[in-house]
């Protein structure tokens, strides 16, 4: 399953962070993660707690920002919401079109102790 590889990374990265400041638990976690990450939010719940069992994140409280997406047609300049990467522009329904946000994976901020 992807969400699990992308939670096992969240989990490297905070292991190593937490042992850079000499602390030994995370307390609370923020991550930033667009809607069109391709990321599955209920699967990411699923595989979260098992994921995070024995290391500094188990028990941590996960605050998780959802950055909604947003397109840049290269035809027509329209910027619209994007609920899908392969979506159209509403104006010109044009396919050209630049990801401008969504496609965020970002752990922000981390607290230790
Ligand atoms: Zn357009």
């Amino acid at each position: 399953m992807h969400e699990l590889s992308v939670v096992m990374s969240i989990v490297e990265m905070a292991e190593e962070k937490t042992r850079q400041h000499g602390a030994t638990n995370v307390e609370q976690i923020n991550i930033d993660i667009g809607c069109l990450a391709g990321i599955e939010f209920g699967a990411l719940d699923f595989v979260w707690e098992a994921a995070v069992k024995d290391s500094v994140l188990e028990g941590a409280e996960r605050i998780i920002h959802k950055i909604p997406g947003r397109g840049k047609c290269s035809v027509c300049g329209n910027q619209f919401q994007m609920n899908n990467i392969f979506d159209s522009c509403p104006t010109c329904q044009s396919y050209q079109n630049e990801v401008i946000t969504g496609q965020e994976l970002i752990v922000k901020s981390l607290i230790v102790n």
